[in-house]
């Protein structure tokens, strides 16, 4: 290490040091690399690392607090240290961070008007991302680095929101998109006015320290996210591998679900665990071994009871000999079951899921059923809406028509794929507006509601599912299941 990285790091250490001091505690920082509340946070390979370097440091609770925002004054004080200035040392009763600023100032960091006032109350403000932004690459520049002219070309078309930048951020913002300092927001956004958070803010540093090279380009720890520790039967577990180089390199061991794949999405690994009415609750257990290292990690989830309903239905004979068929089961099972067998292993989809249409619910997810006083052996796949006739039916997001064809048993039928093995499921329906292989937009009118195949009255069967195992299509829309309780807040 050579003497000017070492003062580098010093000094890093002095800032977080200065940090903990004034805005947080007056107690020594924590510089604990196992902080107790970013086990399931994206940014936790990062903050690691750099605590390792103790360029970060954590709250004496051994805490770290990756959401919450930062100060100007306190991401100013960061990358001052890492350009390894000399302070001139703070005088009795001064605002801390006022050395900070005037060497952010004669250094480039920041300039004269760049926050108003340019008093402690201005710099004790949160940091917007286009304020950090403008700071990380004045600190890049100063410190000799450049800038490939043909990134920073087209770098305000990467994401969707350019327009909304600061005149005065907008070419810095430009250039840290180019230099991948800012990456943006998985729906395309830079998002330039929120605030920056603790766990951007330390990216941000990890990202300047690699360009500068006071961090080795080392491999960063796999970190493994799920999407929630506790699931009620329906809900659909997702995982998100960051820092795997392949989806070879991480397996995982469970109980759950047999079927268990991995997604490669380039920058990170995606899978997908479905529960429902067939998963029996309690806590379960996620080995994930990574090939190369040997190293196992544990994760626990929790799936909890619902209850689901019983319900006695009353069809009319002549139409359940009609429609209850062996016939009419060979003809679903031949075109409908392998409909949801191939899925795209690219997500079509980029926003939440729709309900595709609104109405009354009149079976729940998971229902069983009595149909004419005798019980059926299946539960309920989907959620029953009933609405008039002819009303409108649309896609529950982006994805490929899979199947678009009439049924004796299920009536006219829709299937569409929306990538990584979701499907959205449309039954009974008295009218369809799409072809097979046609692809098809969110909220893109597909069809309208009616009565056809083994139906009481005009209705929507809408079932979501993971390849063939169905799921609460709440979970997915609505983030909790839908009920007969719930559904007209829901729909509101
Ligand atoms: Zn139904």
């Amino acid at each position: 290490m050579t003497h000017r990285y070492r003062k580098r790091i010093m000094s890093l250490i002095l800032a977080f040091v200065v940090i903990a001091v004034s805005t947080i505690t007056v107690s020594a920082p924590s510089f604990a690399t196992n902080f107790s509340d970013i086990e399931n946070h994206w940014a936790k390979s990062y903050i690691e690392i750099i605590s390792t370097y103790n360029a970060v440091s954590g709250y004496p609770d051994g805490s770290f607090k990756p959401n919450d925002t930062i100060k100007r004054i306190e991401f100013i004080a960061i990358m001052v240290n890492s350009q390894g200035y000399d302070l001139r040392s703070r005088s009795e009763d001064e605002y801390w961070g006022q050395p900070y600023i005037e060497t952010a100032l004669n250094s480039g960091l920041i300039v004269s008007n760049e926050y108003g006032n340019m008093d402690a109350t201005a710099f004790d403000q949160n940091i917007s991302r286009e304020e950090m932004a403008s700071v990380v690459v004045n600190a890049y520049i100063e410190s000799g680095g450049t800038i490939d002219p043909l990134a920073l070309y087209d770098a305000d078309s990467k994401l969707s929101d350019f327009g909304a930048i600061a005149a005065v951020c907008f070419e810095k913002a430009k250039a840290a998109v180019a230099l991948d300092f800012i990456s943006g927001y998985p729906n395309g956004t830079f998002a330039p006015k929120k605030f920056a958070t603790r766990a951007e803010a330390s990216i941000v540093s990890y990202k300047l320290l690699l360009k500068l090279g006071i961090i080795p380009n080392a491999n960063l720890a796999e970190n493994i996210i799920l999407s929630k520790n506790k699931l009620t039967q329906g809900d659909l577990l997702k995982i998100t591998v960051h820092h795997a180089t392949s989806v070879s390199e991480i397996s995982l061991a469970q109980d759950l679900y047999s079927n268990f794949k991995w997604y490669d999405q380039g920058d990170v690994i995606e899978g997908y665990i479905p529960t429902n009415y067939s998963t029996a609750p309690g806590v379960y257990s996620l080995k994930f071994t990574n090939s190369e290292t040997g190293i196992t990690t544990t994760r626990n989830i929790e799936v909890n009871q619902r209850k689901f309903r019983v319900q006695n239905l009353t069809v009319d004979t002549s139409v359940e000999s009609s429609t209850r068929t062996d016939d009419a089961y060979a003809e679903y099972y031949k075109y409908f079951n392998p409909s949801r067998d191939v899925s795209s292993p690219i997500k079509y989809y980029t926003e939440s899921f729709l309900l595709p249409t609104k109405g009354k619910v009149t079976t729940e997810f998971g229902e069983s059923r009595y149909v004419n006083g005798a019980l059926t052996n299946y539960r309920h796949a989907g959620i029953d809406i009933a609405a008039p006739r002819g009303t409108e039916v649309v896609s529950a997001n982006a994805g490929k028509v899979m199947l678009s064809m009439p049924l004796v048993l299920t009536g006219n039928s829709i299937v569409v794929d929306h990538g990584e093995g979701l499907f959205s499921v449309y039954f009974h329906l008295d009218k369809l507006h799409v072809t097979e292989g046609e692809m098809v937009e969110r909220g893109q009118l597909i069809g309208e509601v009616g009565s056809t195949g083994f139906s009481t009255g005009p209705h929507l069967h809408f079932t979501m599912s993971y390849y063939r195992f169905n799921i609460e299509p709440g979970y997915m829309i609505y983030g909790q299941s839908i009920t007969k309780d719930n559904y007209m807040e829901l729909m509101k």
